[in-house]
């Protein structure tokens, strides 16, 4: 074993530990509560998981994309909502590390051990249409002002660093690094989603928010390359999340279907919650080899957002679907609210439209297919 496997193993096995004590005996309690318990986002932190993908000069653990992936996939088998907050935390550090100029680097990246970051895109006027935005940065002197109402961000609220995809022009956009004390940042709405409801998805509001033009990530122009870059960097760790939740679904209907008898027969030896079974299997296997081929190309710098867009596009799909199938094999017990199979339905469901929905992956790859 190398080194760099070594290292991956240990990591993989620190991960599956704190999913096992710290997050898994709390996976209903969060759903049913719609937050993380006290605490909780403190131990994440104590345990260095914010650090996961951090370059080691600004202090993190400078695991490799492959690394991450298999870790939230561990963690998401215990409880997605906590996966998808360091997913979009460590997509965020990935747009940094990719365009940010060393002076914001450094200004910002050392934090990222405990502070979160966010990226922010969606506005009421523009979600799978980006051009559709209203966010303005006006140049005054040496800073950007920026105005505008960002909404549906994930762990708005929670994060203190925000990426804002903003307009300098009318066809012209580019993303600022907007902290939040700044003077003019204020947290609005946060959003009663159905699922991943630990995950704090919630507004932010920018009201003439003064940056110094060293916080312009990357160029002027280059908004909505990074924006794209940034989706595909989630879309890889979002396929390992659910692979993740359709492990978890697996693992349910295979426990139940061993301690249930129709009459004297397990559940398992019955045909009909076969077919289910190996259905679930097969949708975790194959959601499993996307991510990771995704995670593997993205390391090796060949080109991965078709291949990320198929781990979320599929996985989603495949998610919700195992997770019907895993109900149904639990029968009138996985429609109540005290089984855990009916809330990985609803979280997987999100993950048909964060990061882009299931209709915009489609069109992008059928673009991509048929340019090759
Ligand atoms: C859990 C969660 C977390 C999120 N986190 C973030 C985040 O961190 N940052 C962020 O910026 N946003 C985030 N979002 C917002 C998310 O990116 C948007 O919801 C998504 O892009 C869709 O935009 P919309 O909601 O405005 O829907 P719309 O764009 O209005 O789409 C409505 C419907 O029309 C279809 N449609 C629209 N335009 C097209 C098109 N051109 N081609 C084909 N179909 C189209 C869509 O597929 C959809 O079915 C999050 C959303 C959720 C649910």
């Amino acid at each position: 074993m190398t080194v760099i496997e070594d290292q991956n193993r240990m990591l993989i096995q620190m991960v599956k530990e704190f999913t096992a004590n710290e997050l898994a005996p709390l996976d209903m309690e969060i759903d049913q509560k719609g937050d993380y318990p006290a605490g909780l986002f403190q131990r994440v932190i104590d345990n260095g998981l914010l650090k996961i993908t951090l370059p080691s000069q600004y202090g993190g653990a400078g695991f490799d994309y492959t690394a991450a992936a298999d870790a939230l996939n561990k963690m998401a088998i215990g409880n997605a909502s906590m996966a998808v907050t360091l997913e979009g935390h460590f997509k965020t550090i990935e747009q940094f590390t990719k365009y940010g100029q060393p002076s914001l680097n450094d200004k910002y990246l050392p934090s990222a051990g405990h502070r979160i970051f966010a990226f922010s895109m969606t506005e009421p006027s523009g979600g799978s249409n980006p051009k559709g935005i209203s966010t303005r940065a006006v140049k005054q002197g040496d800073n950007w002002v920026i105005t505008g109402d960002k909404i549906m961000i994930t762990n708005g609220g929670l994060a203190e660093v925000y990426c804002i995809l903003s307009k300098t022009e009318d066809d012209q956009m580019a993303v600022f690094v907007v902290d939040k004390d700044m003077p003019g940042f204020q947290f609005g709405k946060r959003e009663d989603f159905i699922g991943l409801r630990g995950t704090p998805v919630g507004e932010v509001v920018l009201d003439h928010v003064v940056v110094p033009a060293d916080h312009l990530l990357g160029k002027v122009g280059q908004g909505l390359e990074i924006g794209d870059n940034a989706h595909a960097d989630a879309r890889v760790l979002m396929g390992a999340i659910l692979a993740g939740i359709i492990e978890h679904e697996l693992g349910i209907a295979i426990n139940y279907s061993k301690e249930r008898k129709a009459l004297t027969t397990p559940l398992y030896q019955l045909q009909v919650i076969q077919e289910k079974i190996a259905d679930i299997a097969i949708a975790r296997q194959n959601t499993r080899a996307l991510y990771q081929k995704g995670a593997q190309q993205k390391v090796a710098n060949q080109l991965y957002a078709e291949t990320a867009a198929m781990a979320k596009s599929y996985g989603s799909r495949a998610a919700v679907r195992s997770g019907d199938e895993a109900l149904q094999v639990l029968g009138g017990y996985g429609y109540s609210r005290e089984y855990p199979v009916e809330h990985l339905i609803r979280d997987a469901r999100a993950m048909e439209l964060a990061e882009g929905t299931i209709e915009k992956m489609n069109l992008e790859i059928t673009n991509a297919e048929i340019a090759k």
